[in-house]
Order: C-alpha cells, then structure tokens, then sequence
C-alpha cells in the first residue's frame, strides 16, 4: 500500500496505467488488492487499472472522514483560508486542463467540446464556492426583549456523494465544491465506468492542502460500497445523482439512520417550438438540447413538441442538421457526436428505437448502432428522430439516456403545457418563443426545476440546478446548496437582569 504523507504528497502524471484510491490523504489500492479496468469507451481499449473499494476500504474511508469532520482542522479554519485553498484547487485543475480535459474523453468517450466545456464548469464551481461561502450566513431573529436568537450554520458533517458516468468530473465537483466550501468531509464514490477524473481530482484536493480525511474518493461497486455508505451510522448525508429507481432505492435505505438525502435523477425533458419562435435559433437549441453529451444527460430536451404551423419548415431544418453531425475521434474539434458509454448502453437505447417503431413510430434519422471508421471497437448510436409517436410509448414515457428524440405536433399553447407536464420526471424544459408574456406564462406553467427560455444552456455556476417531480429534489450548483450541507442551528439566549423562574417556586 502506498502511503504519501500529505505534506509531501506525491503529484503523478494524470494519465497512468494504474491510479489507487485516495482515503485520508493518501493514494492507497484496495485491502484486498482488487482492482478493475476502466475501457475507453471509443476504442474499446482498455487505459488503465483502477483499485477497487471494498467494504473494509469505505468502513477507512467514513472514519478518516469521521475524524477529520470531529477532530480536525478543517470545519474550524476561517473562512478566507478555505477560500484560499479551494482557488488553489481550481488554479491547479487550470494548469492541468488539457490533460483533465483528454482524461475525461478517453474514460468517458465524450467529444472535445463537451469534455472542455464541463471540465472549465468543474473548475468554476470551486471558483463560485470559494466565493459564495463569503454570503453563506444565519441570521438574528426577532425575539422578545431581553432574548436574543443566533441561527448559526453548522456544516453536516460526513457526507457520502454517489455520482453517475455521464458527467465524471463535473459531477464530482458538483458535489465536493458546495461540501467543502462549508466545512463537511466527503467520501465520494465516482461511477466505475468512468473513476478517473474524479480520483485525480481527489489528489489535486490533497495537494491543495486540503487536510487529510476531508476528501476521500473510493472508486466501487454500486451496490456494495454505494449501500454501505448509504447505510453507514456514521454518514451523515447522502448526495446522489444516478436513476430515479436507484435514488428511491436509497431514499429507502437512507431513512434507516434519517439521513439527510439530497437526489438529482433522471429526466425525460420538454422542449417547446412555438408558432413564433425564431425558427433556425430553435432549430440549432433544440439539436444541441438532445444531441449534447451524446444524449446521456438527465436534461437532454428528449421530447419535442413543434406548433403545426411551422412543424414541417421545422422538421425540414432539424433533419437535415441531423444528418450533418458528425460522430468520430471524439478528440476531433470536429466531432459532434461522442461514443455511447458501454454496449450495455446501446442495446437499451436501440430497445426502445425499436420498440417505438413496432408500436408504429416512424424514423426521420438514425435508428440504429452506428459503425464509425477507425473506432469499429467502439460503442456508437446514430442521432436519432422519431415521429408518429403518443404518450402512451415506452420511448415517450421513459428516459432513453442517448441521442434519441421524440417529436409531436401541438396546436395550441394550452395543449403544449399538458403534454409537457405529463411525465413523471421534472428536471428541464426548453421553450422557443418571441413573445415576452408567452414565455413568462409557460415557465410558470411548466413543472421542471429549469426552465431554457430561447436558450440551449441548463447549467452555470450560480445557477440552481435540480428537479421537481421524480427528478428528484435539492438544488446544486448555486447558493441554496451550501444549504443543504448545513444544519441551521437555532440559539436562545436571555440576557435580562433577572433570573427568569417560569414555574414560580
Ligand atoms: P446509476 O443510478 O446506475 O448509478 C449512479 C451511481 O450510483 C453510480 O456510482 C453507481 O455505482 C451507484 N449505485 C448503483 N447502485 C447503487 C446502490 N444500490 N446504492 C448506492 N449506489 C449505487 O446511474 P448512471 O447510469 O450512472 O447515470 C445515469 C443516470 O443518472 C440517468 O438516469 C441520469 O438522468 C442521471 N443523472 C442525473 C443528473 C441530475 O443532475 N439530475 C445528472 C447526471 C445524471
Ligand atoms: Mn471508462
């Protein structure tokens, strides 16, 4: 076992061949000396060996944590030297762009833009937070006169954080940023299709001079290392982003020990093209809507409702731009289109393509695997259009996690908000309109945590992002986060002259 003290942490290169688990500051492999491999998900090679968890290595992980929240440092420096570390944290991801950047489009497969784009927002969310926890305040309340009530904000305590493949490192950071701007300990369990951004951002934590135990990341089983954590006395919340059946599942678990449980999952998201909506803007918002991230985002736009008057001009444009994005070296600048990130992944996609159609849906694009030159080995999904739909369909109802989209007709503005709403999920929605009222109107109207208003964006720092619904529930990104990382907790004081004697003896 490799055991780097934390002051003299030893910084590897970012890409390896074998990357240990980081629990109390140091980069260690597993008590049984287990490890798998994490594939490229473009090529089908493998890249790397990874230790695996096991249940000894989190029962480590939660007491460093434990330890680190109860007797350490951390929780107790003042604000501004937390500050100063967690912009360290950023200015060392900044200098290492590049390589996070190509680590994450080998793991996940994802194309350059994509990979760019959510590596930067990673790095901004430590930016936002080491500033936001400047305004994270309790308050003074009015009391009667010689009381006086402080609500102070104590941070949680150990936090366990579940997160998906989709998003490896900009999850992380989601969830690490927020958790140690207020003074928690984190023991984060990355997806084990994609651990490796998420484990070099534990060591970049350590380097910072984040002290041992705060942040521990300990790639592993869902069910075995994700339920031990879930289910551990000592984890005092639970941060997940997965599948809505997955998040009740730990929902369910979680209440055993009422832990506080925050839930991001998944989504089936409405986009609206209204008969004034400025045709190409929607056209060019909606492709990226669903197309983004290969479609494997719990906000993809995944359901397209068009007003009849401009259906066909709109089709028109949307398949043909369709047909135009390319899928290829995900490390390409020119790729659009990145791989899906497991055959596992395909099949279930390809399932519900076909299902749709033998429930008699019709496909403008796509409809099939895709086979890219060069990349045979790897896992691809044509960007598909499907119309002739009803919400009666699998593929209308469910989450499809790739580049498949729904497409009905609408005829009115009231008919369009009904079928919006008509899902369990509640996590984005998108609408396209010029006209001001409309567009206040339908926000109001709509169920979902977001709401795109002639903007293909769902996400910046600062913004609240989560869902209604099934969707789940709390809010990342933003202010209201450092929220739910806290306790509030409520102090009465009386400062009177005289000794208070309520019962009169
Ligand atoms: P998943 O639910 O299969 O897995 C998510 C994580 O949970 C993984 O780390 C997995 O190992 C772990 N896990 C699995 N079983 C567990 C258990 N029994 N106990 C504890 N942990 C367990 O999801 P996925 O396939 O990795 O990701 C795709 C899903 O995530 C989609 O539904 C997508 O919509 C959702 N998602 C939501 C958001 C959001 O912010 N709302 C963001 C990204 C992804
Ligand atoms: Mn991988």
């Amino acid at each position: 076992m490799a055991t780097v003290k934390e002051q003299n942490f030893e910084v590897l290169e970012t890409k390896r061949e074998h990357y240990g688990m980081i629990i109390n500051g140091e980069r260690t492999d597993s008590s049984s000396g287990e490890t798998f491999t994490t594939y490229n998900p473009a090529t089908g090679e493998a890249i790397a060996t990874v230790a695996k968890a096991t249940t000894e290595d989190a029962e480590r992980a939660v007491q460093a944590a434990r330890d680190a929240f109860d007797n350490g440092k951390w929780k107790k420096f003042p604000v501004n030297k937390r500050q100063r570390i967690m912009m360290k944290i950023a200015g060392i991801m900044r200098s290492r762009f590049n390589e996070l950047v190509s680590l994450e489009i080998m793991d996940s497969g994802k194309s350059l833009s994509a990979a760019q784009g959510q590596v930067m927002q990673a790095i901004e969310d430590f930016e936002f937070y080491a500033g936001a926890i400047v305004g994270h305040r309790g308050s003074v309340n009015n009391v009667p006169g010689q009381f006086q009530n402080v609500a102070e904000k104590e941070p949680v305590g150990v936090c366990a954080q579940i997160i998906p493949w989709n998003y490896p490192l900009m999850m992380a950071a989601w969830k690490i940023a927020p958790a140690i701007a207020v003074g928690c300990s984190v023991v984060v369990k990355p997806a084990s299709l994609t651990p490796l951004t998420a484990l070099v951002l534990g060591e970049i934590c350590v380097e910072a001079g984040v002290p041992q135990g705060v942040v521990n990341v300990i790639p592993g089983s869902g069910s075995t290392i994700g339920n031990y954590l879930v289910e551990h006395d000592q984890v005092d919340k639970v941060a997940f982003t997965g599948s809505t059946p997955i998040g009740k599942n730990i929902m369910e678990r979680a209440s055993q020990t009422l832990k506080r449980v925050t839930l991001e999952l998944g989504g089936k998201s409405p986009n609206i093209v209204f008969e004034d909506a400025d045709v190409d803007a929607a056209v060019d918002g909606s492709l990226f809507g669903i197309f983004y991230n290969t479609g494997q985002s719990c906000e993809a736009r995944s359901r397209l409702y068009v007003h009849e008057d401009i259906y066909d001009e709109f089709m028109e444009k949307f398949v043909a731009k369709t047909k135009q994005l390319s899928l290829g070296d995900p490390s390409d600048k020119g790729t659009h289109i990145g791989a899906i990130i497991d055959d596992s992944q395909v099949k279930t996609i390809d399932e519900y393509v076909q299902s749709a159609k033998e429930e008699g849906a019709t496909i403008l694009a796509g409809g099939k695997p895709a086979t890219v030159e060069g990349f045979e080995n790897g896992h691809w999904y044509e960007p598909t259009i499907i119309t002739d739909v009803n919400h009666e369909m699998k593929a209308v109802r469910e989450e499809i996690f790739g580049p498949v989209v729904v497409v009905m007709k609408f005829s009115n503005e009231k008919e369009a908000i009904k079928l919006a709403n008509d899902t369990v999920y509640g996590l984005g929605s998108a609408l396209w309109t010029t006209d001001y009222a409309r567009a206040t109107r339908v926000s109001k109207a709509i169920q979902a945590g977001i709401v795109m208003v002639n903007c293909p964006f769902s996400a910046f720092p600062g913004t609240p992002f989560g869902g209604y619904k099934q969707s789940g529930f709390g809010r990342e990104l933003c202010i209201e986060t450092l929220d739910l990382y806290t306790e509030t907790k409520s102090i009465i004081s009386y400062f009177g002259s005289r000794p208070l004697n309520p019962f009169g003896l």
